[in-house]
């Protein structure tokens, strides 16, 4: 690999830099000697001190990632060190699940690149263009790596159809990267229950992997105090929040596709089949308020609202509204789960907004827990962007 590249950062702008985060704007560099789109750089302060390597791309705003702070050559052999590093540490994990991200992009030290595995299969996500160029020799590595933990691959897909790598010049790439073909379903295993992932057009990589201890929580809530409770699932994809709860469920998903996934899972786990309505999430809680509907418990995970920081405030509103209208419709002693994938929200401002939301629906509530994505999905601690899943547990009076 080309590591001829030099990059020089701006005098006085590698405070960043020096604190491990992995972004460097455009607007911070001085300048770029020897560099190709794509290729390993070397990362300079102004007075030419060595802060690390990374890979540039001049089309990106973000023109260098940085992939480490040390003196080391990044070639095959430090990615598979790094990648059996994000692997080793979710071994456990994959062990027990059939489903799990094994490695979180900036969140593990490795720009750009997310993979997941659903039972035999691996997806992955190139969202810039040094890991697009690298993607056949990852996933040859990826294969190496989980062979070697046990974990046989039968394919590696490659679902590299999202907006962000508009940003870097990519156009989207989908299909097989390494193997055999993933079927239209994958089946795979989770808290001892059946889930469906739809690797090759479903949404992310074909399953809400972030969601899954939430799934558990959920259910494990109910479990123990409200067994029977009539669910809510607002924006429920396949359905997996309502998955193993014993009680009623309802269903609510705008695209029919997510809602035949949701079927399919239920059967696939000899469960009665839930009410899947398609239906708009405002429309359905307007038309469940006319009706005098009630439920004991809601779980609201909508899509991202806010894909910029300008479009924080509009999303707020979105927010405040769609948790008043979930507060209206819950029993008294219900819950709520409800979250936030928008990185412009922080954990601290959804809370407002639940709080806002709270106020004018006259209810009380008590935070129960604050949510995140399981431990598979880490956040680096220097990269504060990595937290876009925020959420809540309250219960409800
Ligand atoms: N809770 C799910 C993930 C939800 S992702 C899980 O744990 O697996 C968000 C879902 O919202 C998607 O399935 C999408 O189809 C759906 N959606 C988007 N806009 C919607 C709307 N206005 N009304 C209802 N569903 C919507």
């Amino acid at each position: 690999m080309n590591t001829e590249g030099v990059v020089t950062i701006r005098a006085g702008r590698e405070k960043p830099v020096r604190q491990g985060h992995p972004w460097v704007f455009s607007g911070a560099i001085a300048r770029a000697q020897n560099a190709a789109p794509g290729a390993v750089v070397t990362v300079v302060a102004y007075d030419g001190t060595f802060l690390g390597r990374g890979y540039w791309n001049p089309k990106s705003q973000i023109q260098v990632r940085l992939l480490t702070w040390r003196e080391e050559v990044v070639n095959e052999d430090w990615w598979r060190q790094t990648l059996r590093r994000a692997v080793a540490a979710r071994l456990y994990q994959a062990e027990v699940n059939g489903g799990c991200r094994l490695v979180n992009a900036e969140n593990d030290f490795l720009p750009g690149l997310i993979v997941d595995r659903y039972a035999d299969y691996l997806v992955l996500q190139a969202l810039t263009l040094h890991i697009d160029q690298q993607k056949e020799m990852l996933a040859q590595l990826l294969v190496e790596i989980l062979d070697d933990a046990g974990l046989p691959v039968r394919g590696v897909y490659e679902r590299s159809d999202v907006d962000v790598r508009a940003k870097e010049g990519l156009k989207p790439s989908v299909g097989l990267l390494w193997g055999e073909e993933p079927p239209a379903r994958v089946a795979f295993c989770a808290a001892g229950l059946t889930r469906l992932a739809d690797i090759r057009a479903g949404h992310k990589t074909g399953y809400y992997l972030d969601q899954l201890v939430n799934h558990r929580l959920l259910a494990a809530t109910l479990a123990s105090s409200l067994p029977s409770a009539r669910v809510l699932n607002l924006f429920s994809y396949s359905g997996g929040f309502g998955l193993a709860v014993d009680g009623p469920i309802v269903n609510v998903d705008v695209s029919r596709e997510a809602l035949s996934l949701a079927s399919d899972t239920y059967a696939a786990n000899s469960r009665p089949q839930p009410e899947n309505v398609q239906a708009d999430a405002f429309q359905f809680l307007r038309d469940a308020e006319a009706r005098c509907e009630r439920f004991d418990a809601i779980v609201c995970d909508p899509p991202k609202f806010a894909h910029t920081q300008q479009q924080a405030e509009r999303a707020a509103r979105g927010y405040k509204d769609l948790n008043l209208r979930c507060f209206r419709l819950l029993n008294p002693g219900g819950y709520l789960m409800t979250f936030s994938c928008s990185g412009a929200i922080s954990a601290d401002l959804f809370q407002k907004i639940a709080f806002g939301a709270l106020v004018d629906s006259g209810r009380q509530a008590q935070i129960l827990q604050q949510l995140g994505p399981g431990g598979d999905h880490p956040v680096a601690l220097t990269f504060p962007e990595g937290a876009y899943l925020k959420g809540l547990l309250l219960r409800v009076y």
